[in-house]
Formats: C-alpha cells, structure tokens, sequence
C-alpha cells in the first residue's frame, strides 16, 4: 500500500545523518533532478506531485518512472490538501521541506490567473502551515525565481536589489511567498529559504520554455518568433544549467536550518534566507537560437518580433556571490554545453535519428 511505499522511499542510507526530504513538485523539472540527487547521496526522500496538465502530462509521467527506478516514490496530491499533507508528516518525521511546486510560466497567468493564486499562494501558505504544526519543524527550502526582479534595470540583480515592481502575475505570487516566508519565520520560527532560479534548462526540461519549444519548432521547419526589446534591443536570459541548480538546492538544504550566527543574526535563531541562482552570464536570444542551429545542424526560420507586454522581462543578470559564499554555490555548465546535453537527451527522448532534421 501507498504507506509503505512512502516509509520506504524515505529511509535514509545514512541514520546518524537522518536526513528525510518532502520534494513538493517531484514530477516538474527541477523536483525530479533534486529528488534523484538527494536518494543518489542516501538522503530519504519522498515527493508530492498533483501532476497538473499545465504541460505534457506524459512527461511528467516518463520522470515518475525516472524517479521510481531511483528508488523515489511520489504521491500524486494537491499541497493544498491539508489532510494528506498532514498524514505524510504523521508517517515520515522530515527533517527537510524541498518546496518546488509552483504553477510556473509568465504568459499562461494571463490565462489562467487563478491556478496561480492556487499553487503559489494558498499551496505556500498550507505547506508553511504543515511545517509549523510538525514535530520537529523541518528546515524550507524554496523556489522563488528571478521575476521578482521585475522591471529592475539594475544589473546585475543582487539580492537586496527592489522587488517591488512585479511585471507579471508569476512573479507576483513569487513576491509574496517571500512575504509569506518572512511572517512565518517571524511568528513561528520555521527557518525558511528561498531560491530565486535564474531560467533553468536542461534534460527533462518544460516544453513550455523556449530553448524546448525552439529545439522542437527548428526541427519542424516551423518558423520560431525572436523578440527585440525597445530600439530591436536585444532580449537576454541568465540561462543556469540544471546540474548547477541542484546543487545550489543541495547546498541551501545542507545550510539550512537554525542560524549559526553569521550575518549578524542571532546563533541559534530561525533562518531566513534568498539567494540567486543564476549562472552570471546572460546570453541574447538570438545567441540561444545560433547555438541550438549548430546542434540540430538545421537552419532556423526566424521573424523578429517586437516583444508583447505579457509578462516577460527584457534581461536577466544574476549577481551570485552571496550564494558562492553561503551555500559554495558555483555553476560551472555554459549555455553551448549545456545545451548540447539537452539536445541530445530530445533526440533520445523523442527518439529522433541524431544529426539530421527530423521532420
Ligand atoms: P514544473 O512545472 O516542471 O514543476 C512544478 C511541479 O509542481 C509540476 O510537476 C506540477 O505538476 C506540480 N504542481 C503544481 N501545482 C501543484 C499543486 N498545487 N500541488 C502539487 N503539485 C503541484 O516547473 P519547474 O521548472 O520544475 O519549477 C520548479 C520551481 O522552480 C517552481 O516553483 C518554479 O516556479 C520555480 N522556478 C523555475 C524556473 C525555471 O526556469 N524552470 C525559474 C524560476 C523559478
């Protein structure tokens, strides 16, 4: 039964160290290559996915299975089921909270407001709610991203940079779970942080982000709109390999937990953190586009567009030195070899013949 799968699944290799993780969003991108990193070190770990059709359900599937063979069990539910949130803490006594659930995407709030308000607000606040109640209160870890930056032109984006000018409803209820985190560390003592993600690609990857549908649209003969800024400026993105990521999210989770008196916080006291995760160097779309035409060893067609006020951003630029110092946080993946991962795990994954256009 379900139960057991969960107790097994969040046993750890190591007792002494006893480290038990609750991934939320372990079937989306990012939760499925955390989740395997942490049961491939001997951490226990147990996911929650309420597998949304936001993108391909089937991929969501293909990484559950990815994630049974690592030895990781996902129950499939809402974070914002109090219930069953409440009777996983009953049967698992976490010591972590990885909390990557999230309706992502900045256009699709246009569309679909309320899931955001759903998973991002209210799912936040009821996994804050569980962690409170739980003896003993595990330490949060979770995904802001690099939205909150907003219509900051102050780059790079340091961490004390303004975030009060939210350009799309995404990154609005990203701005509020980090006033969330603040009244929850303030009122109950959970030791929370947050992590801003910098445009994350790699294997496994959302359909919904353009290097994905760019890959699959090249080759398809499809023609691939490249948005210009004001002035056909050109749109940039601080693209981070999801390699660098994890372990950024390995070295937030292994900080985490009462404050060991740095940065002039009390020893003792509950944690609350943010941190750029970026890869500090923002390459143009365009650039993007050169480098996936070279892979795919197809021509793009592309049309320059001016960029429609939905959301987006014109550039992202991420300042990383305090997670380099806090968390030893150090991408080491270029967009050209990380994309070259990514286009080679497409092929395989679509089972595409390699090197020539598949259309
Ligand atoms: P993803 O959509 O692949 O993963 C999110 C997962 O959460 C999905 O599998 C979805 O089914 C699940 N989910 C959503 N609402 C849920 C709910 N109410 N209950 C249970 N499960 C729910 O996205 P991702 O790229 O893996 O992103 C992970 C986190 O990182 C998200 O919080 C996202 O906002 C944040 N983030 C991602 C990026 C990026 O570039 N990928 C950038 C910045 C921030």
């Amino acid at each position: 039964d379900w139960e057991k799968l969960v107790r097994k699944s969040a046993s750890t290799r190591s007792p002494s160290r006893g480290v038990r993780v609750l991934v939320t969003g372990a079937a989306g991108f990012v939760g499925t290559h955390v989740s395997i990193a942490l049961k491939r070190r001997g951490d226990g770990v147990v996911g929650i996915d309420n597998f949304n059709k936001y993108y391909d359900a089937s991929l969501k599937r293909a990484r559950q299975d990815l994630l049974k063979e690592s030895g990781v069990f996902v129950v499939e539910g809402d974070i914002n089921n109090a219930v069953l949130m409440g009777k996983l803490f009953e049967l698992v006594r976490f010591t972590h909270v990885m909390h990557l659930a999230a309706q992502a995407g900045v256009r699709y709030a246009m569309e679909n407001p309320s899931s955001y308000v759903h998973s991002n607000i209210a799912g936040l606040v009821n996994v804050f709610e569980v962690c409170k109640s739980a003896n003993p209160q595990p330490a949060i870890v979770w995904a802001s991203s690099s939205s909150v930056y907003g219509l900051n032109r102050k780059v790079p984006f340091s961490e004390k940079d303004r975030t009060d000018q939210p350009a799309s409803l995404y990154a609005a209820t990203k701005k509020a779970g980090e006033e969330i985190a603040h009244t929850y560390n303030h009122i109950y003592g959970l030791s929370i942080t947050g992590l801003r993600f910098f445009t994350v690609y790699g294997p496994w990857g959302r359909p919904d982000m353009a290097y994905f549908f760019f890959t699959k649209d090249i080759l398809k003969g499809k023609t691939i709109p490249i948005f210009e800024g004001p002035k056909h400026s050109s749109v940039a993105r601080d693209f981070t390999y999801i390699d660098d990521i994890v372990k950024g999210c390995l070295g937030a989770l292994d900080t985490a937990g009462k404050s060991t008196g740095t940065g002039g916080k009390k020893k003792g006291s509950a944690q609350l953190r943010v941190f750029n995760l970026g890869n500090t160097s923002p390459v143009p779309v365009s650039k993007l586009v050169n480098i996936l035409e070279k892979l795919l060893k197809v021509k793009a067609k592309k049309v320059k567009l001016p960029m429609p006020t939905n959301g987006d951003v014109l550039f992202t630029h991420a300042n990383i030195s305090l997670a380099k110092r806090e968390l030893g946080y150090k991408p080491t993946t270029d967009l050209q070899t990380g994309l070259k991962k990514f286009v080679s795990w497409y092929m395989d994954y679509y089972s595409l013949p390699r090197g020539k256009s598949a259309r």
